[in-house]
């Protein structure tokens, strides 16, 4: 048995297992993905941010956090997956069908990206459909595109993307964007954007690559179609909560609740990072909240 396993190998889960193997406690970190880093491994611009560190992208973060544990001794498993967890037992059930179980759990499982769900969306994956515009607004230059979301991640995407094509057109279900009001000033100036305000996505259209755009305007009484080369899609976060469902605290969208010591509802199993933060999902709360369940944990053990 562990002292602690920790799901996710992000920044919070990295440095809680930073913190675990200082603070001497007999540690696991599962990680479903190849590698670790999280959500750094899908930013690809600046980090400019992180006190005391400046980034020049997602990976690179991820690099100097890996190099600072690489001769710590917890054990960390990637390409895992895991079939069932039990947190009042605190006990996994990986799809391998190993089992294992610890004092306590820390759940430091992220966020991804939520889906609009439409037709052409997962289908045009790779061609047309643009992940990152800090990483490929080059593929993109000369070409008309379409960014759906209306908050800062598609208000920052659509001003790169600007730099680079003829025509750059947003598309947002509500009123007005909610984008932070620098994004928002620099989005009036830009001549060749056009917000599209109670505007849908309906559809992605094209043979091989994406051609074109169905869009449907609150009080119109059909959708237009608009051509296009390439569709951003940003339209919020998910907390990656799925598989506690029905066993410990979550709000209304799903993020985990937890008191100052990042505790959940259970006893003994802690959220850390984004998963648990709603409010400030930053590099810097996530790498905080390691340390702060770690700490905790430790003493609960000490004082048994
Ligand atoms: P937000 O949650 O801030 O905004 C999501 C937007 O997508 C909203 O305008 C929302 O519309 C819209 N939306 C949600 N669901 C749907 C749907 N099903 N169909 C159509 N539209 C939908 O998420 P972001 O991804 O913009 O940002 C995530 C976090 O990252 C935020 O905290 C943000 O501040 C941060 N961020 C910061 C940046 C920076 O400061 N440089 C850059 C990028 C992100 P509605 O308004 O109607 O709810």
């Amino acid at each position: 048995m562990y002292d602690v396993i920790i799901i996710g190998a992000g920044p919070a889960g990295l440095s809680a297992a930073m913190w675990c193997d200082e603070l001497g406690l007999d540690t696991l970190v599962l990680e479903q993905a190849s590698e670790v880093g999280g959500q750094l491994l899908w930013v690809h611009n600046a980090i400019p941010n992180y006190i005391g560190l400046f980034a020049s992208n997602g990976v690179e973060l991820r690099d100097r956090f890996a190099k600072h544990v690489e001769n710590a001794e917890f054990d960390l498993w990637t390409d895992v997956r895991i079939e069932q967890v039990d947190l009042k037992a605190r006990r996994i059930e990986l799809q391998s069908g190993e089992k294992l179980s610890a004092i306590s759990i820390i759940i430091a499982t992220g966020i991804r990206r939520r889906q609009l769900g439409i037709p052409g969306e997962t289908e045009f994956s790779g061609h047309g459909i643009i992940e990152s515009a800090a990483r490929d607004r080059d593929l993109f230059a000369g070409k008309d595109v379409c960014v759906v979301g209306g908050g800062d991640a598609a208000a920052e995407n659509a001003l790169y993307l600007a730099e680079v094509c003829p025509t750059v057109t947003i598309v947002h279900r509500g009123k007005s964007l909610r984008a932070r009001q620098e994004f928002i000033e620099r989005i009036k100036g830009e001549h060749c954007i056009t917000v599209f305000t109670n505007a849908e996505l309906q559809r992605i259209l094209g043979n091989e690559n994406v051609e074109a755009v169905e869009i449907q305007r609150k009080g119109a009484v059909k959708p237009f179609q608009m051509a296009v080369g390439g569709v951003l899609i940003r339209i919020g976060v998910q907390p990656n909560t799925e598989i506690f469902a029905n066993q410990v605290d979550m709000d209304k969208l799903g993020y985990l609740e937890i008191d100052a010591r990042q505790e959940t509802s259970v006893e003994n199993v802690f959220a850390i990072g984004d998963v648990s933060n709603p409010v400030s999902p930053t590099v810097s709360s996530a790498t905080g909240a390691g340390a702060n369940a770690a700490k905790a944990i430790a003493a609960r053990l000490n004082s048994r």
